[in-house]
């Protein structure tokens, strides 16, 4: 509770967080201490004051501790290695085209002694490594129990990297672990509740409920892409047919362009104001911005994240997606939705995983 509340507030006195958690001074101070001696807090010099003595500032030591983030990609395995608050330090792209758990696992390694190596920092301790890829992962015991997009089936995954690292590893899904980045440290770090909303190689929206990343009962939540669209349609990488995200993923969108007969990319389409790419994606902008307003109207957030490569299609699809969803929200004035461009907090999510074991109580669901 003591970390949260500095987490989100910069800086913060013993009597602050005394005023702020209803906790006796004496515990404040007991878990403070605690705190500083593991490295999680650092005191600042009180600032001068005419009035006398003034409550020394506790701040979140970003730098005392180090984590390690994974993502697996269709192509490529990204490594990043960040401070307790997810600033990147060291990153690096290894790409990928054997997708078998051990040559991954030995991509892995690699990745991982290349940025600790560049960066040789021996002293600052790593909380871990965190692995996210497209799946459905135990976290409890580090498996993938199935990732469609990979092949795999019941792949040890987490036992398998921390052998090979040598630290611990947790796992979760890259969407869950996306919603997850944003709420430590990103867009929605002030918020106690709020959406997620990305679409790239999939479609999600994933749900951040009193400071809890929602994971369901066996960590689906929030997979909408699967959620049928035309029955019998397209073919989905799940193996049904017809759902969303066969249609309106952005490497759906991609494929339906190519099948047209277009050579070019459909993002350069867009972008050169190509008037069969521009509806293509007009049309899926109002299509998804639809059930938007239905999937939020189920959850009520008030703040929505956008994300994912469709942001890379512009005002092509983020207008009609945002009109539509204004125009079907039952509320006179819909929530806001906040683009999120950078596509660097995907890779944080990796790593987010990690830290949000320094951040989260035993309630974790
Ligand atoms: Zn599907």
């Amino acid at each position: 509770m003591i970390l949260n509340l500095i987490r989100r507030n910069e800086e913060m006195s013993r009597s602050d967080l005394t005023v702020s958690t209803g906790l006796s001074a004496a515990v404040v101070g007991f878990v403070v201490k605690d705190l500083l001696e593991e490295g999680y807090l650092v005191e600042h010099a009180p600032r001068d004051s005419s009035l006398g003595r003034r409550p020394v500032p506790l701040r979140l030591n970003r730098e005392g501790h180090l984590a390690i983030g994974l993502k697996l990609g269709r192509d490529r395995l990204d490594c990043v290695l960040t401070d307790l608050a997810m600033e990147p330090l060291e990153q690096r792209s290894v790409p990928l085209n054997d997708y078998d758990p051990k040559a991954v696992v030995g991509c892995a390694r690699q990745a991982v002694n290349e940025v600790l190596r560049s960066r040789n920092e021996p002293n600052r301790p790593i909380l871990g490594a965190g692995w996210t890829m497209p799946a459905h992962l135990d976290t409890r015991t580090g498996s993938c129990l199935r990732s469609f997009r990979f092949g795999w089936e019941n792949v040890p995954i987490g036992t398998m990297l921390s052998k090979a690292l040598e630290m611990p590893v947790f796992v979760e899904d890259d969407t869950l672990a996306y919603a997850q980045a944003h709420h430590l440290f990103g867009l929605g770090m002030q918020q106690q509740s709020f959406g997620v909303f990305a679409i790239g190689e999939g479609l999600f929206f994933a749900s951040v409920i009193n400071d809890q990343v929602w994971r369901g009962q066996i960590g689906n939540a929030g997979k909408v892409g699967h959620i049928m669209h035309q029955e019998g349609g397209r073919l989905c990488e799940c193996g049904r047919h017809g759902c969303l995200q066969a249609y309106y993923s952005v490497t759906a969108m991609q494929e339906r362009w190519q099948e047209r007969g277009n050579p070019t990319d459909l993002a350069t389409a867009v972008i050169a104001q190509d008037p069969a790419a521009l509806e293509l994606v007009r049309d899926a902008g109002a299509t998804i911005g639809r059930h938007l307003a239905q999937w939020n109207t189920l959850i009520d957030h008030e703040m929505i994240i956008f994300g994912g490569e469709s942001t890379s299609f512009g005002d092509a699809f983020m207008g009609p997606m945002r009109e539509a969803f204004d125009h079907y929200y039952y509320r006179e004035k819909a929530p806001s939705i906040i683009t999120d461009e950078t596509g660097y907090y995907w890779t944080a999510g990796a790593a987010a995983v990690v830290v949000q074991h320094v951040f989260d109580g035993p309630h974790v669901n």
